[in-house]
């Protein structure tokens, strides 16, 4: 068994908010408990989604909550050459083609691609994988066998945009690869995707990490806190308070004495404590008015 290398890969839209603390906290527990490592990865490959200088705030409000990493932060806008070297060995082994097909056609077919490019032989467009047989199904470490619809998993997903941009699927898995990652811990907005990062594994003969779905934090209104919806970012200075909270909702909380101690004691007594198996196993949390 390969020592334990967990990570937290936010994305560079906005400042952290308290529903990225729960899954940065939640991955933070789960290394340090098991005596091993945990990452940070910058996920800055979609230019124009990304805040001027909310990477380096991210860093500072980690470090501010005491979430220290190891080895140096990676960045995915660097990592363009090995994404490109990925993508020609998929298209030269016909795992992967390309496709021109507009948003409208796809939509029209009924919203989920339907391979109409794969027998086309393009040059150029967007590059999708050829994604059979599908991975509908897999194991979560805190939810269970998780199944997906078959249609969503068996999906030609896009690895590369008609505009230049990497996808996500392509990014996530290649970079977890080549960091050695061994289990993702995150949102479970990330759970059903998960099943073509799956695909994207088997395909490149790659080990798959094991996978840890977290609990979203929603508001009151039911929608789940995120920069879309303008959650605020994490508060400057109520650190330890944040933190029990985020504890607290993690299955995690903390005796009294220590509710308002540094965000260091914290956590020293979170990661000695932590319990797998009192995390929460339900979708959504409220997340508390402060
Ligand atoms: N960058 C993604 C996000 O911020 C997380 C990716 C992942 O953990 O796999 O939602
Ligand atoms: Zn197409």
């Amino acid at each position: 068994m390969p020592a334990y290398l967990g990570r937290f890969a936010p994305s560079p839209s906005g400042p952290l908010h308290f529903g990225s603390l729960l899954a940065a906290v939640g991955s933070y527990l789960r290394a340090r408990h098991l005596g091993g490592q945990w990452l940070v990865r910058m996920e800055d490959l979609d230019p124009p989604r990304e805040v001027a200088g909310a990477a380096d705030t991210i860093l500072h409000q980690l470090e501010a909550y005491g979430l220290q990493w190891d080895g140096s932060v990676r960045y995915q806008s660097q990592q363009s050459d090995r994404y490109d070297e990925v993508l020609a060995q998929l298209l030269e082994q016909q795992l992967s083609y390309y496709c021109d097909c507009s948003r409208k056609r796809i939509k029209q077919a009924g919203g989920l691609y339907d391979g109409h490019c794969l027998p086309r032989q393009l040059e150029q467009g967007a590059i999708r994988m050829v994604n059979h047989p599908a991975i509908a199904h897999f194991d979560d470490q805190l939810l269970g066998p998780i199944h997906t619809s078959t249609e969503f998993a068996a999906e030609d997903f896009i690895l590369k945009r008609r505009d230049g941009l990497y996808a996500y699927q392509l990014a996530v898995v290649v970079d977890d690869h080549d960091q050695g990652i061994t289990e993702v811990v995150r949102g479970n907005d990330l759970l059903e995707p998960t099943v073509r990062q799956l695909s994207l594994y088997r395909t490149l003969g790659w080990q798959a990490p094991t996978w840890l779905h977290l609990p979203l934090a929603i508001n009151p209104d039911g929608n789940k806190l995120s920069k879309q919806n303008h959650a605020p970012a994490l508060h400057p200075t109520d650190i330890s308070h944040t933190m029990a909270q985020a504890l607290a909702l993690l299955g995690q909380p903390l005796p009294t004495d220590l509710r308002l101690a540094p965000v260091a004691e914290q956590l020293d007594y979170a990661v000695a404590h932590f319990r797998l198996a009192s995390i929460p196993t339900a979708r959504q949390l409220a997340a508390p008015s402060r």
